[in-house]
């Protein structure tokens, strides 16, 4: 198969001088430093694995024999969706948001999983569903548009109210340019659902330090301030540089349930 980049494992990682790794396994975290202070930092270290864990979760998202990552299938409606078993993660956003080169550099170390894409407009819009060995099952939903929430598929509302193995819904929100209207409707619907979400900022290596923080205090209040569902701390990736993946990987392997203890770092 294909080489994996270079920082997609936590072995070349850790091999960075201590500031830089930091940064990469834990970008909110590095953000920190640079708040005014009195600004309450509980929300940025919430989940904060050591690297046991990180370890661990990577295991889960490393192919090999006897552990197989595979797509399993796409579906265009809630009834042919393959049967609900394994706990379940899926990740929402608008088009362009960077969602399938997010799932890519999750999957970066099982090269041989086919990310597709479906940028072509008109083109159906499918649910592609991903099996991680016995342990879980990653579900890419359609990007949606800039008519939501007409463009929310019934397809997406049903699996979200209806899927029982779902333990999580990661709404991917662009670090550039922060939260927009369609995101808001997609809050609004994730709330008006009542299930569990976070929300993660993608593109990061685009943005100054200055918009990033900007974007994330912003996103922070407005998640303490209006939402009931969602998870308090942010997820912050590159899929570029790998920046966040490896935490990403770990809160995935958590929500699933697929690590009993996650000790502090
Ligand atoms: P999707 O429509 O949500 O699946 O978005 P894509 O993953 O196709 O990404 C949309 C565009 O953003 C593409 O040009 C990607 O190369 C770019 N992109 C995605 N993620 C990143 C990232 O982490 N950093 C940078 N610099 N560009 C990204």
């Amino acid at each position: 198969g294909r080489a994996s980049p270079p920082l997609a494992a936590l072995s070349q990682v850790l091999r960075l001088e201590r500031s830089r790794r930091t940064a990469l396994v834990f970008p909110l975290q590095k953000l920190e430093r640079y708040l005014a202070p009195g600004i309450d930092t509980a929300p940025f270290r919430l989940f904060q694995p050591g690297l046991a864990a990180l370890q661990r979760a990577e295991a889960l998202f490393r192919s090999d024999r006897g552990h197989a990552i595979d797509y399993v299938s796409s579906a265009v409606r809630m009834d042919h969706a393959p049967p609900a078993g394994l706990p379940e993660v899926c990740f929402i956003g608008r088009s362009n948001v960077g969602k399938s080169s997010l799932i890519r550099a999750l999957f970066a170390l099982a090269p041989e999983v086919e990310v597709r894409v479906s940028k072509t407009p008109g083109h159906t819009k499918k649910m592609n569903f991903f099996k991680v060995g016995k342990y879980f099952t990653l579900v890419d939903m359609p990007g949606y548009g800039y008519r939501a929430p007409q463009d929310f598929d019934e397809m997406v509302e049903a699996y979200l109210q209806e899927r029982h193995s779902l333990k999580r819904t990661f709404l991917l929100v662009d670090g550039v340019v922060g939260l927009q209207k369609t995101d808001h409707i997609a809050v609004e619907m994730l709330e008006e659902f009542g299930i569990p979400y976070v929300m993660v900022l993608t593109k990061i290596d685009r943005t100054s330090r200055g918009v990033l923080l900007k974007n994330v205090l912003e996103i922070q209040e407005f998640v303490k301030e209006n939402t009931q569902g969602c998870f308090p701390q942010l997820f912050l990736v590159s899929s570029v540089e790998f920046s966040g993946i490896h935490l990403l990987r770990c809160f995935v392997a958590h929500v699933t349930g697929n690590l009993p203890t996650v000790e502090a770092s």
